[in-house]
């Protein structure tokens, strides 16, 4: 048994998943993307609730330390952000092509944006009511969220990245203060808008973290294992160097960790060199395959990124959200992810 550190999780390997996992079967319709709730009012409210119970459990009974929430409170992991907000109409969606790949019907911004309500920390709150263990949140990151909806206001995006990064750190503050551990931000469009990362990306996303004593995180993926994305992959040839754009800005960022996708991609494993000092969330578990790793796989997966990441900086993962495959499947991969970080750390703890 390795040493546990102060917050409960193991000071070496601790595993922590992404982002989304399967709702139950009575919430929402299961293996469906922006499924729509099956109950409504005080049931749906009851429902999230204990939707969130059966996601902490599973996730503990699978061995994994920092929880999250699954996503079990919301449809989608931007546009239900963005709808609680000021500004936005979300009645009148429009049909936008995202991520420069597919379209989604999306929410469109009509006037000034603004947060008027918390949206997550309710939950958040009720989540840190369920565990001892530490927990992390995940938002929109503010690219993501520009590149999730129809502009009608502002006709610019980095403006609107900035005004979304400030809502999104009033948010991150009130998370934290409501017992967070970690906040994650999702930026998938890391990966695909480069000129605008460098442009204003990162600094938008610094923006959305500032002062926060929370550890922060980015996710950036290549999505879930949807097909409009497995056919962008398929374009992306033998090796996918995307990260190599982004990671040297987010090394000179305040970001704590950067969480990014591994096992089964074409990601040049070495490019983990140039966030070198930062903490890494690597994804040692495909959410594009119904194949349940096995543990020595996980570790193969883990124990390639130490060549270029300290072990007492690495974070054992998966590469997206978990919510489209099947539940028993997406539980399986908790369990091999947990075994395989256990592996690894066995071995660390005998070549001591
Ligand atoms: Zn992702």
């Amino acid at each position: 048994m390795s040493a546990r550190d102060r917050a409960g999780a193991p000071a070496l390997l601790p595993t922590s998943i992404v982002g989304s996992l399967p709702k139950p079967a009575w919430l929402a319709e299961p293996e469906t993307l922006w499924s729509p709730w099956k109950l409504q009012g005080d049931a749906l409210a009851e429902g999230k609730q204990d939707a969130l119970r059966v996601v902490v459990e599973e996730q503990r009974r699978r061995g994994i330390d920092v929880l999250s929430d699954g996503e079990q409170t919301r449809q989608h992991f931007v546009t239900t952000f963005i709808e609680h907000l000021a500004g936005v109409d979300f009645e009148h969606r429009e049909t936008v092509r995202i991520r420069a790949r597919y379209d989604a019907s999306v929410p469109t911004v009509v006037g000034p944006v603004r947060r008027d309500r918390p949206v997550f920390v309710e939950d958040a709150a009720f989540l840190r009511t369920l565990t001892d263990q530490p927990i992390k949140w995940a938002l929109p990151g503010p690219m993501t969220m520009v590149d999730t909806l129809a502009d009608r206001y502002y006709g610019s995006r980095e403006r609107l990245a900035r005004e979304f990064a400030a809502i999104l750190n009033q948010e991150a503050r009130e998370l934290e203060a409501a017992g967070v551990d970690v906040v994650q931000f999702d930026e998938p469009a890391f990966n695909v808008f480069h000129d605008e990362v460098r442009d204003w990306g990162v600094a938008a996303l610094e923006l959305a973290a500032e002062g926060l004593r929370a550890e922060t995180v980015v996710h950036i993926c290549y999505g879930y294992g949807i097909k409009a994305n497995t056919d962008w992959k398929a374009t992306l040839g033998a090796e996918w160097r995307q990260y190599e754009r982004s990671f040297p800005l987010l090394q000179q960022s305040s970001i704590d960790t950067v969480s990014l996708e591994s096992h089964h991609s074409h990601v040049p494993v070495d490019l983990i060199e140039l966030i070198r000092g930062k903490k890494v969330m690597l994804g040692a578990i495909d959410v594009a395959s119904e194949q349940v790793e096995t543990p020595e796989e996980v570790a193969d997966t883990l124990r390639a990124a130490l060549a270029f990441v300290d072990a007492d900086r690495l974070v054992a993962s998966t590469n997206c959200g978990m919510a489209p495959l099947p539940r028993t499947v997406a539980q399986e991969k908790l369990g091999a992810l947990a075994a395989g970080a256990a592996l690894l750390r066995e071995e660390l703890a005998a070549a001591r």
